[in-house]
């Protein structure tokens, strides 16, 4: 019997087209890795999640090394606390834009804890830190601007290049000198907007600030974003990242970020000292048409923030262990990211997929869960077994997580 279904399926019509053909050698590449029997590193579900860095899966209790929960504030009681009381007096989503019903007065609060932790005037929250970039980059840079990026910025900051309908210029990484001849390139009268980050996430490497802001400072109509998705908490005096740390607050116009990570939920946001900065909450489509977040979840970011004003030592013990592991997989003859501890990313380099699945598996099957990265999301077409540390990442729990890479290592061949 003929179904609906069945007589619309591409396949069986002659001639059909099939928008998914463009997929076939992705679906095909996956399903050759899958009968090898190893297990689909994207398709991981936390069956449990016990604490910032424990987590039950397929069963096992595993040891999370590839979350980005930096200071381990998900499960900080007050943050938990804020997210029920806010869920049990305001309901569970606000239903509307943020330019219409979808302010509460947690968004508010919200962007008031944004303003103090970052010391400026404007604070605007997204429902992602993707929307934030996505936002920000095309509404501030459109048809006839350029938008001059590092070449490994993140997805987020090429969409909105393509959004915003702005040129796009690419510098080779993290280089003060390419970004420089560039810029030289373009039209003095015309407006730029150079974007960085403070930490890139595929190697956790750091940007070199003061030099590029010192560059950039030589060219005409010029402004600098700098993305702090993984410098927030932990890099500064304030935590307020990269651009803190190595003085250059007063030269960046605008700063984004995100709660996914540090701060330990989900949204997106943007500080700014510009006078008219607000006037972007009417202009910024990736802002206006889209539901805010629900007051559970600002409630958690905003108290989640004002803890992290005071996380000193958090942050303290997070240097501490990155550093270990930095030098604990350097001993063991691991090739990494960087050659020197630089963040709380520790990227493993590994030759191939094969040996980064193998790896990743063996590591799994030890109770350790990491991040597997690759092209197009990595640099260079590299392969990556992307750590990152957490603030809560127990001294123990270190020594268990090296003790695990020397065991899989050794099993797939990876170091000797
Ligand atoms: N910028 C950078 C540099 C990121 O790494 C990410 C997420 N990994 C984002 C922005 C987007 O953040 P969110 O998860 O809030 O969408």
């Amino acid at each position: 019997v003929e179904t609906a279904t069945d007589a619309h399926t591409p396949a069986e019509v002659p001639g059909a087209r099939d928008l998914f053909s463009k997929f076939d050698p992705l679906i095909a590449e996956r399903e050759a890795l899958l009968a090898t029997g190893v297990r689909d590193p994207f398709a991981i579900v936390m069956d449990e999640v016990k604490s910032p860095t424990q987590a039950v899966i397929k069963g096992k209790d595993t040891i999370l090394l590839g979350t980005y929960n930096y200071m381990g504030m998900t499960f900080d009681p007050d943050v938990v606390a804020a997210g029920k009381k806010a869920l049990d007096e305001f309901g569970a989503g606000t239903t509307g834009s943020r330019v219409l019903n979808g302010t509460y007065q947690g968004h508010k609060e919200v962007e008031d804890a944004l303003k103090e932790f970052y010391g400026t005037s404007g604070a605007m929250v997204f429902s992602t830190g993707y929307q934030a970039n996505l936002g920000m980059i095309s509404t501030l840079a459109g048809k006839g601007d350029y938008v001059v990026l590092d070449a490994d910025s993140h997805a987020s900051i090429y969409d909105g290049c393509f959004l915003g309908d702005a040129e796009i210029v690419r510098f080779r990484h993290n280089s003060v000198e390419d970004l420089d001849k560039r810029l030289g390139r373009l039209p003095a009268d015309a407006q730029k907007l150079v974007v960085l980050e403070g930490v890139y996430s595929m190697l956790g490497d750091v940007a070199p600030l003061p030099e590029m802001v010192a560059a950039v400072r030589k060219h005409a109509n010029c402004m600098i974003l700098v993305d702090e998705a993984h410098g927030m908490g932990f890099f500064g005096a304030n935590g307020r990242g990269v651009y803190e740390e190595q003085g250059v607050e007063k030269d960046v116009d605008f700063v984004v970020g995100t709660f996914s990570k540090s701060v330990g939920t989900v949204g997106g946001f943007c500080v700014s000292n510009h006078p008219k900065f607000e006037v972007l909450r009417l202009v910024c489509r990736p802002y206006v048409f889209t539901a805010s977040l629900p007051p559970s979840v600002v409630a958690t970011a905003a108290t989640s923030i004002r803890k992290l004003m005071h996380a000193g030592e958090k942050r303290a013990h997070l240097w501490k262990n990155s550093q270990r592991l930095h030098k604990g997989l350097t001993d063991l003859g691991f090739k990494l990211g960087t050659e020197t501890p630089q963040s709380a990313i520790i990227a493993v380099i590994l030759t191939d997929q094969t040996q980064a699945v193998a790896m990743w598996q063996a590591l799994l099957e030890l109770g350790l869960y990491v991040n597997m990265a690759r092209p197009p999301a990595t640099p260079a077409g590299t392969f990556l077994l992307r750590c990152s540390l957490c603030a809560e990442h127990s001294d123990e729990q270190v020594g268990q997580i090296i003790g695990m890479f020397e065991a899989a290592g050794k099993a797939t061949g990876a170091i000797a």
